[in-house]
């Protein structure tokens, strides 16, 4: 790892590595961190070169710019390098020049957030934790479960009450000590960041801790290294607390400060309609974010107070990039058209930066030449009963040839 400073995303105060703070002591709790490296340090250790030579198929291969120690333990589960589909006909049905589908569902839990987990555990062991905690909306929680487990220490989670069946269930089958908290994600952040401070757990609360973006950005870094360093003009990506939305655009950053890219894509953030408080500051050129209640199907990203705005606002503003918010109705049709044009099953969230993407192509926002990328951040067997919400039933047959002509023709 190259040294690093951290920098708060809304003051830019900057404080040493060894402060050891999770979010800054003028700004509270709305003030995340940047982790910035020393990049001319960096490029002695990474580049190209190194890259194309480097035989891991993980995200430790961009361990140079990660805040982690050269020879700390790892997880065993393998996490990154997932897939980025070419899309050609999808791409010509939308009149873009190219179409680009990161299937990060494929991670050991089936979400994105194995990147952040992988660095969240390798990161407690460094130093002799051995109980993780975090409030997740579902996937954080089930990949830090997950990711525990495989290190052999604890978890303690607390999701929504409402948070979806396979979730949960991936909580207890990775033997995590699951709360299921009564009222909504802002509930279970609340009780977990005292429950955090009362038991001195490491916090693996994506916003609050600064080096899960970190672990995230390795998604963006991949995109950079399978299109041959030559990135996508936009990354279409889905918000809720907006450390997802943050990491791409500092995967894209940390890369091109090192030299090994030549520019930055435009982040284009999606939001669900009935959560988008990120979206509607963006429209309006506000510098904070409202909070406010939120509903939507898309459970991953029903965030209606975004614990990581700064950081996202500035993903979304330095990228040069913009927002779009889709409906509900919107999304569950990006939920049935993906699978079936593409063969990706998406949850909800994942659903929704594709939804956004062909929001953006039908309101005539996208030009012919662009090259696009779009990362669906979960497994749609994550959330069965919203994708059955999408699609038609299957019909009941008898095990007869002439009744399966009377219906199939
Ligand atoms: C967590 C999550 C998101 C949103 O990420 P944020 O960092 O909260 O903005 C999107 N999609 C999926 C599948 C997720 O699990
Ligand atoms: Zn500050």
């Amino acid at each position: 790892m190259a040294f690093y400073t951290l920098k708060c995303a809304l003051c830019g105060r900057e404080f040493p590595a060894e402060s050891e703070l999770k979010t800054c002591p003028d700004c509270g709790i709305h003030g995340t961190m940047h982790v910035l490296y020393d990049y001319d340090e960096a490029k002695k250790q990474i580049g190209r070169a190194s890259l194309a030579a480097d035989r891991r198929v993980d995200l430790w291969r961009y361990e140079a710019l990660l805040p982690v120690r050269k020879n700390s333990r790892r997880p065993a589960l393998q996490v990154g390098w997932t897939p980025l589909y070419d899309m050609p006909q999808l791409a010509s049905e939308y009149n873009v020049g190219q179409l680009l589908i990161k299937d990060d569902g494929r991670n050991p839990t089936a979400s994105l957030k194995d990147r952040a987990s992988a660095v969240a555990v390798t990161l407690a062991a460094e130093q002799n934790r051995s109980v993780l905690a975090c409030a997740s909306t579902g996937n954080a929680a089930s990949s830090l479960a997950g990711f525990a487990a495989n290190m052999g220490l604890k978890s303690v989670i607390f999701v929504p009450e409402t948070a979806p069946v396979a979730k949960v269930t991936q909580l207890l089958v990775f033997g995590a000590r699951v709360f299921l908290v009564k009222g909504d994600y802002a509930a279970a952040v609340r009780l977990a960041i005292e429950a955090i401070e009362h038991y001195g757990w490491y916090d693996r609360n994506c916003a609050i801790n600064p080096f899960l973006v970190e672990g995230k950005k390795t998604c963006a870094m991949e995109i950079a290294e399978q299109c041959g360093w030559d990135v996508p003009d936009k990354v279409f990506v889905s918000v809720g607390d907006g450390c997802i939305v943050s990491s791409t655009y500092k995967g894209f950053y940390d890369l091109y400060k090192v030299g090994v890219i030549d520019r930055i894509p435009q982040i284009i953030g999606v939001q669900a309609e009935g959560a988008c408080p990120i979206h509607r500051a963006i429209q309006e050129g506000a510098d904070k974010v409202i909070f406010g209640p939120s509903h939507t199907i898309a459970d991953s990203i029903d965030v209606g107070a975004p614990h990581n705005w700064a950081k996202a606002l500035h993903a979304i503003r330095a990228s040069r990039g913009n927002t779009t918010a889709v409906s509900d109705a919107e999304i569950l049709s990006a939920v049935a058209e993906l699978p079936r044009k593409s063969g990706v099953f998406a949850e909800p969230a994942g659903a929704t930066a594709y939804a956004g993407f062909v929001k953006f192509a039908r309101e005539g926002r996208l030009k012919a030449p662009d090259r696009v990328a779009v990362i669906i951040s979960g497994n749609g067997l994550k959330d069965v009963a919203s994708a059955q919400k999408a699609v038609p039933s299957a019909d009941k047959v008898a095990p007869d040839m002439k009744e399966l002509i009377k219906i199939f023709g």
